[in-house]
This record gives C-alpha cells, structure tokens and sequence, in this order.
C-alpha cells in the first residue's frame, strides 16, 4: 500500500524492501523503470507525514528542503531510539593459572568498597588475553573499561613469582576507577583514597623492580 502511495509521488513502479543498516537507512536505485527503495525498519512505523515526505523527496531530491529537513530530524531521532548495539562479548576469566581475581576481590568489596557499589554495579574482572606485547618501557597492569564496566588485569602477573597481595593492589587501583566514575583520571580524589591502602607504597616498589622482566615476559608472550 505504502508502495503503491509513493509511487503515485514519483510516477513510476516502486519496489520496497526493509533492512536494518543504520548507516544507510533510505536508499532509492532505479532499475528498468522501477524505483528500488530500501528502508530502515523503522520506517514502518513512521506516520503518514513521513511517508508523504518521503514521496517529495523521492520526487524532487533535496530540492524539496522542508520535507528534507523533516525526513532527516525523523531519521535522527528513530536512529537515536534504536538500542545500543551490543559490545562484542569478551569471554571473563576471573579464574587464572595462578590468582582467582573473584577470591582476591572479596575481601576489597567488604572492606574497601563498602559504601561505593550501592547504587552502581560493581564491575565484572577478568585476566586479559595472552597474547604478545609490543610493550618496551612500560606496561598497563590493569584496566577499566566503563562502557562496558570490566576491570582486565594483564596476564603477566598471574604468575607464581607475583605476590596475591601485588595482584589484589592493582585490582583495587582498576576498581577505584568503577567506584569513582566522576573523578578525574588519578586526580587528588583518585589518588587520596589509593593512598589509604596500606600496600600501596611496596606495590609502587615492587612493580619498580619488576616491571623489566615482565615486559620481557610480555613480549616474548610466555605467561
Ligand atoms: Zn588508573
């Protein structure tokens, strides 16, 4: 029906199908006389309006300004209301060859965190991949990923000569950042609260020390 109306606007055959391209969500080709119209799915619930103005466009191009304008606000708006696309989803691996990260955080969540994740998820741990680095003078230990709330602890430290007490400390570190999403990057907020933590001097220590030989460990990827 909604065919047959549009091609009243440009006086010619239309064949229309549905698809869910965001990038591209109206597109019109000619085929021997037929105009071949593609349409995101949302188009079948738009009003009458929009399918009249799709017809002037269809018609007259961008000539046709006032339906343009419409057309694209339309398409801005359906395109925003659409959901979020799913993140690729990264396997979790709390569990490593050496430290459980879920057995090291338990007690961080009671002590540390108490008063943080009471209105907010607490974010999910993993060990990141083990893949080899390129790294040459400095390595990032952990991470945290807010969009999609995931704390990824690097591989190298699951290993036997890594302290529990090293591992935990850096996991503190990458949750401080879920527990304080406001707070500039390590700003005086930020580093105030990592202070507290009574490993935190022998961590910097420790990690001074260390740090060459797990690069090296990184790059030759044996973890
Ligand atoms: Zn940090």
């Amino acid at each position: 029906m909604r065919a047959t109306a549009l091609g009243t606007h440009i006086g010619a055959p239309v064949r229309m199908s549905f698809g869910r391209a965001r990038s591209l969500p109206v597109s019109c080709t000619w085929q021997r006389g037929t105009a071949r119209i593609r349409l995101h799915e949302f188009f079948r619930e738009a009003p009458e309006s929009v399918w009249d103005d799709l017809g002037a466009w269809l018609r007259s191009g961008r000539r046709a300004r006032a339906a343009c304008r419409r057309l694209d606000t339309f398409i801005a708006d359906a395109i925003r209301a659409l959901p979020q696309k799913a993140h690729r989803k990264e396997r979790m691996a709390p569990a490593g060859a050496v430290h459980d990260l879920t057995a090291l955080a338990a007690p961080l969540w009671g002590d540390w965190f108490a008063a943080d994740f009471v209105d907010r998820a607490r974010p999910t741990l993993t060990w990141g991949a083990r893949r080899k680095s390129r790294a040459r003078r400095s390595l990032q230990l952990g991470c945290f990923v807010p969009s999609s709330r995931v704390v990824r602890i690097h591989p190298v430290l699951d290993h036997k000569t890594v302290p529990a007490w090293f591992v935990s400390f850096v996991l503190y570190h990458e949750i401080l950042h879920a527990a304080l999403p406001d707070a500039t990057h390590h700003g005086p907020p930020f580093r105030e609260r990592e202070r507290r933590h009574p490993d935190y001097a022998r961590t910097r220590q420790w990690e001074t020390i260390h740090l060459p030989s797990w690069i090296a460990r990184a790059r030759r990827g044996t973890y």
